[in-house]
């Protein structure tokens, strides 16, 4: 008699990740696919993310999300990268296929994802404000080209962090025909369509690191955190006359990527967006 096959193994690894939504969204992710997914959460020491995976991979594990502050790590552990993995520096993904690691950001087509899906806002013509040139700012600058938009600013607290992104990107800002540009916190530049806010600003409680002038009469300011954290910046968009959006949409659509990425199937994105909303309003 054929016994069931346990369920392949996965996790999100980082620094902290007690509140981690991932395995939620994953149980949802399998239940809706059929797919023999166990996917948990490890709390990993700031000095043991190596060691933290290989023992993953010893006890059956087949792939893990990588959170803060381990990406650019998980990045340099890969010996096999995908092309946006490649640009952005830094991989959320890692999968433990027999012949290497191989690592996938899709941070960046996850945000792209929410802003045209499930907000509606074509990014292609528009003006782009990314705030932010971390982990998060370098996974997104590459798929925010890839759509299109007219221009695309990008600025941070440390400006020569901004640059060195703007930089790496150049080529392909000219093969999209985008202009890419790199300016200060203080003065960005005229108003923009579509401002991301992809700096840790709300993370640490801190305010919103630009003045509400750059946002143009009608924009969307989305900001990559969620949960009460975000809410000074939805707050200052709303009062601002613009439409405010917070980082779940993006958490759902990174995760769908890299279900598909390790299953082979897409997983729909749409009801979990739904019900891990309801979560969220249920526990605040
Ligand atoms: P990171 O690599 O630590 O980078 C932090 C970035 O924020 C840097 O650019 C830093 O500027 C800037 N920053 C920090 N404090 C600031 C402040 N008070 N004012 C202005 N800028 C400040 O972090 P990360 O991985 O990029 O993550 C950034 C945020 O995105 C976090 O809140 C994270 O939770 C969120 N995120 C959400 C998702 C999602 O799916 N929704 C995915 C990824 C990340 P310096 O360079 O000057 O230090």
């Amino acid at each position: 008699m054929n016994r069931p096959r346990s369920p392949d193994r996965y996790a999100v690894i980082g620094h902290p990740v007690t509140h981690s939504q991932s395995p939620f969204i994953h149980a949802q992710f399998a239940q809706l696919t059929g797919e023999a997914v166990d996917y948990g959460r490890i709390e990993c020491p700031l000095t043991g993310f190596e060691v933290t995976l290989r023992r993953f991979v010893d006890e059956g594990g087949r792939g893990c999300n990588v959170t803060v502050p381990f990406k650019t790590d998980a990045w340099a552990l890969a010996t096999r990268r995908t092309p946006r993995a490649e640009l952005a520096g830094a991989a959320n993904v890692l999968r433990f296929d027999p012949e290497g690691w191989w690592a996938d950001n899709t941070d960046g087509v996850g945000l792209v994802r929410d802003i045209e899906v499930h907000a509606q806002r074509p990014l292609a013509g528009r003006r782009v404000l990314l705030i932010g040139a971390g982990g998060a700012g370098a996974g997104v600058l590459g798929p925010l080209l890839q759509a299109r938009p007219t221009a695309v600013t990008v600025c941070n607290r440390t400006a020569a962090k901004a640059e060195h992104l703007v930089q790496r990107h150049a080529a392909l800002a000219a093969d999209t025909k985008v202009e890419l540009l790199q300016r200060s916190l203080a003065a960005p530049g005229l108003p923009f369509d579509i401002v991301i806010n992809a700096s840790a600003s709300s993370l640490h409680g801190a305010a919103v690191p630009v003045s509400s002038g750059v946002l143009a009469p009608g924009a969307l300011a989305v900001d990559l955190m969620y949960g009460p954290a975000a809410e000074p910046f939805l707050r200052w968009a709303r009062d601002a006359g613009a439409t405010a959006r917070d980082g779940v949409g993006m958490l759902v659509e990174q995760a769908a990527e890299a279900f598909a990425v390790w299953r082979g199937v897409r997983p729909p994105s749409a009801p979990v967006l739904a019900s891990l909303r309801q979560r969220l309003a249920a526990a605040s």
